[in-house]
């Protein structure tokens, strides 16, 4: 397996398809946008100009767009890659979708005769650079050994969670227990560094106490406090906070489905909700503490 589609390049798909390249897997790739192609094609991918060009001839599939919709439209659309990928290919779709869909294009794809999982990603785009992504599949035990050395490419950490949309049940988990920390996080360091502590000494601090948690040792939302994470520079690139809004309503959906209660989800929902609604969306996850009150 080595003839690699890749759709899909933007703030994660660009750096993972980057690491399969460096790995030796010959890519042809598609966005809607020119530059990441440019970027993709200076480090020698090949550049399709349609997805079904991208993915004739090719074994594996690996999509990573923002949403449902796109993942829909991509592999079902009349010109999409159903219609045009080869008999045996391998389908991952990496994106962050809600659990159904991905259950209903692997679905689709089965009748094809296909085989596909859902392999959402946790790490942020730094894991994405480094190659050190946790995968979390929903697929059969052999369409994950098949993915294999592709999601080990890729990542370090690679998860079979169950059947397909599995993957998507198990990510939705981490991101509402992620939007929640983040917020949290946030609150903490507001609060002391209003009261005259210093971030950088406050996050140390928390970082070997019990606040301990991801957002604060990796990803910390304060500028100042790390290098090389979205709040260092202006909350561009990162994980866009409408991203986060998309997550934490794929887990209402889902918590609505199972009448599970999510107090604290449906908060952090509705805060990201107001912080996308003053024009923040765009902006990174960890840039929420510029949200308005009420
Ligand atoms: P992004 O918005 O930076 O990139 C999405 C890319 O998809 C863009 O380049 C866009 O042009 C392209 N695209 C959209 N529709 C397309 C189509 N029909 N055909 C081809 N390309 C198309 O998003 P991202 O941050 O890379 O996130 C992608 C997915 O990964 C999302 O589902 C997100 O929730 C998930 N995710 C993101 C992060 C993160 O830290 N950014 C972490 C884990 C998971």
């Amino acid at each position: 397996m080595h003839k690699i589609a890749f759709i899909g390049l933007g703030n994660m798909g660009a750096p993972m398809a980057l690491n399969l390249l460096k790995a030796g897997f010959a890519l042809r790739v598609f966005d809607l946008s020119a530059a990441p192609l440019q970027r993709l094609a200076e480090a020698g991918a090949e550049i399709a100009e349609r997805p079904a060009d991208a993915v004739a001839g090719a074994d594996a599939v690996i999509s990573m767009l923002p949403a449902s919709e796109h993942v829909q439209r991509l592999y079902l659309g009349a010109d999409g890659v159903l219609a045009a990928v080869p008999a045996g290919a391998l389908l991952i779709d990496c994106s962050t979708i809600a659990a159904a869909t991905a259950r209903e294009v692997a679905a689709a794809a089965a009748a094809r005769g296909l085989t596909m999982i859902d392999a959402p990603v946790s790490g942020g785009t730094a894991g994405a650079a480094a190659g050190t992504l946790t995968f979390i599949v929903g697929g059969t035990a052999e369409a994950f050994e098949r993915a294999r050395p592709l999601l080990g490419a890729m990542g370090r950490n690679l998860f079979h969670a169950g059947g397909n949309g599995a993957g998507q049940v198990a990510k939705i988990c981490n991101n509402m227990l992620l939007g929640i920390q983040m917020i949290g996080t946030i609150e903490a360091l507001q609060l002391g560094v209003a009261s005259g502590v210093d971030a950088t000494v406050l996050s140390d601090i928390m970082a070997r106490s019990s606040g301990r948690n991801w957002t604060l040792e990796v990803y910390n939302p304060w500028p100042g406090v790390m290098d090389n994470v979205p709040a260092a520079r202006g909350y561009s690139g990162g994980f866009g906070s409408d991203l986060m809004l998309k997550d934490l309503g794929l887990a209402a959906e889902a918590a609505a489905a199972v009448q599970a209660p999510i107090a604290l989800g449906a908060l952090a929902r509705e805060l990201y909700r107001r912080h996308s609604a003053a024009g923040h969306g765009a902006l990174d996850f960890s840039s929420l503490r510029e949200v308005p009150a009420g």
